[in-house]
């Protein structure tokens, strides 16, 4: 296989459970470089416990997770797995950005020191450096002119577009958002879809986790449909959200649209 043919996330048979919660069963799907996922589904589907198998930030039960053709959080070695230290998985989920409906932003810092955070402590950046990055970052996520502000003194839209600059300045090749604008005073929602918007046009991978309908139909090049820790239905975001093939899908819809 070539290297443009390996996709940026594949899901083979993914299964995990808290105890007897079968929280995901047996996800396949596949993102391809370049690509916008959405994905959406009642609360409680799996939606962000999926993402969090993709960084292995939770141990998955059966299946493979492969981000840019690597196994994540394991070393294969004929059909058995070993779990890699936790200084390997850490390397391997450096490439992945990843932005929370709450946002999550160091509280004590300003808006630069948040974004210049990791470069400098992950990747050794000098501080100059990391501040002429952290400033264009804040730049073309529209806060140039807050770089000294502390999270407090931002909107939470403002903050979460902080949040994205942050997970920018490691250079990730994959971009995990959860939620992004659940949090979100609704005239707030649209600066962070315009900023994630752009990311795409850029050619950011990204998988994004989402009640916004319209983002999903304008910017996604998939959309999936997930309930009780199944994909029911995946496809194209018109076709799926134009014509759901599946009564689940339809049920879902007719609540949110
Ligand atoms: P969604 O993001 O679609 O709302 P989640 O992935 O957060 O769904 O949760 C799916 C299910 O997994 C829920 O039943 C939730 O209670 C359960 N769950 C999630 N995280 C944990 C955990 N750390 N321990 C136990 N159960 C969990
Ligand atoms: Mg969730």
């Amino acid at each position: 296989m070539t290297p443009t043919e390996t996709p940026m996330v594949e899901a083979r048979m993914v299964s995990k459970s808290f105890g007897s919660n079968e929280v995901l069963r047996s996800i396949s799907l596949r993102v391809e470089r370049g690509q916008v996922m959405c994905v959406i589904g009642p609360s409680g589907s799996g939606k962000s416990t999926f993402l969090r198998c993709i960084n292995h930030l939770e141990r998955i039960d059966a299946g493979r997770l492969y981000v840019d053709g690597e196994l994540m959080g394991y070393r294969e070695k004929g059909d058995k797995l070993y779990e890699l230290k936790p200084s390997e998985a850490s390397r391997q989920r450096r490439d992945i950005g990843m932005v929370f409906q709450h946002f999550n932003l160091f509280g004590h810092m300003t808006a630069l020191e948040n974004v210049i955070e990791a470069p400098i402590r992950v990747k050794g950046a000098s501080k100059k450096d990391a501040e002429a990055r952290g400033r264009d970052l804040l730049a073309r996520v529209g806060l140039a002119g807050q770089a000294a502000h502390y999270p407090a003194q931002l909107s939470g839209g403002q903050q979460q577009r902080v949040a994205i600059a942050r997970a920018l300045a490691m250079d990730p090749k994959l971009m995990l958002f959860d939620e992004p604008t659940s949090a979100l005073d609704p005239e707030l929602v649209g600066e962070v879809l315009d900023v994630m918007r752009e990311l795409a046009t850029s050619g950011m991978t990204m998988i994004v986790v989402t009640h916004e309908m319209g983002f999903a139909r304008e910017v996604g090049d998939a959309l999936v449909f997930m309930d009780g820790g199944v994909v029911v239905e995946a496809g194209d975001p018109r076709d799926v959200l134009g014509s759901p093939q599946h009564q689940r899908t339809r049920s879902f819809l007719s609540k949110v649209l």
